[in-house]
């Protein structure tokens, strides 16, 4: 197969950065996470971070307008001509349009889109018992997904980790409510394109990584 343009589609706390990072590690394509995106904007403070702070502090989505305009100057970078790994975007069905129409405006058609299926309930838990290395951004969690080495990130053997705000249990409600009713059309949605794959997330990170594999390597 020629490119790997995809879509990595979950609700919140399903695994989306965690399946990514190993992507990441037999597939050579960018992982562009709005969300990642949007912290660094907070870290840094830019006008764009400043105003999506508002939301993402609420457990709200950012406006499409802001989001859109991202993902079309990202995926026009260099490094997307093999492929890319979209995570968290599309979040809504306007969303999924902009991209169609990003997608034909750089020709870089969608190859598949990796629906990775958790139930609602079991997420509250994966989202309160997350943290995050500082230095990379790796993500653990303190029961299911621990570094090998106590304090020191696998990745790149960092020693800072931190809790996302969002992670905390006022907001996780709230946000998974708002993905929850956008989710179910955005996974009609692809499905009618016949680009949608689902995975049973709510196994160990190894079994759902090697259907994710599985699929990867049959696109
Ligand atoms: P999650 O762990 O909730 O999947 P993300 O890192 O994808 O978290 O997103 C964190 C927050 O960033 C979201 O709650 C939302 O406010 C904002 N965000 C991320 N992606 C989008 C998007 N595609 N559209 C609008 N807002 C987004
Ligand atoms: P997302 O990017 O979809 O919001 P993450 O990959 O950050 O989700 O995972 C959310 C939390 O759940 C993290 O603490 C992660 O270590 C943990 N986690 C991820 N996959 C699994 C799994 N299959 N079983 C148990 N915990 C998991
Ligand atoms: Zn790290």
């Amino acid at each position: 197969m020629s490119t790997m343009n995809l879509i990595l589609m979950g609700l919140p706390g399903a695994g989306k950065g965690t399946q990514a990072q190993k992507i990441l590690e037999d597939f050579d394509i960018p992982h562009i996470s709005t969300g990642d995106i949007f912290r660094a904007a907070i870290k840094n403070e830019t006008k764009m971070g400043l105003e999506a702070k508002k939301y993402i502090d609420a457990g709200n989505l950012v406006p499409d307008e802001v989001t859109n305009g991202i993902v079309s100057d990202r995926l026009a970078e260099a490094d997307t001509k093999n492929g890319f790994l979209l995570d968290g975007y599309p979040r809504n069905i306007d969303q999924a349009h902009a991209l169609k129409e990003i997608g034909e405006k750089l020709n870089k058609p969608l190859d598949g889109v990796i629906n990775i299926h958790v139930e609602p309930d079991v997420l509250v838990e994966r989202l309160s018992g997350r943290f995050i290395c500082r230095t990379c951004g790796a993500t653990y969690h303190k029961l299911y997904n621990k570094p090998k080495v106590e304090g020191t990130c696998d990745v790149c053997g960092g020693h800072d980790f931190y809790q996302r705000d969002d992670d905390k249990p006022a907001t996780v409600k709230n946000r998974l409510d708002v993905n929850v009713k956008l989710n179910t059309p955005l996974i009609d949605y692809y499905g009618q394109e016949k680009l949608l794959y689902n995975v049973d997330g709510d196994r160990d990170i190894d079994d759902v990584y090697k259907d994710i594999k599985h699929i990867l390597d049959n696109l």
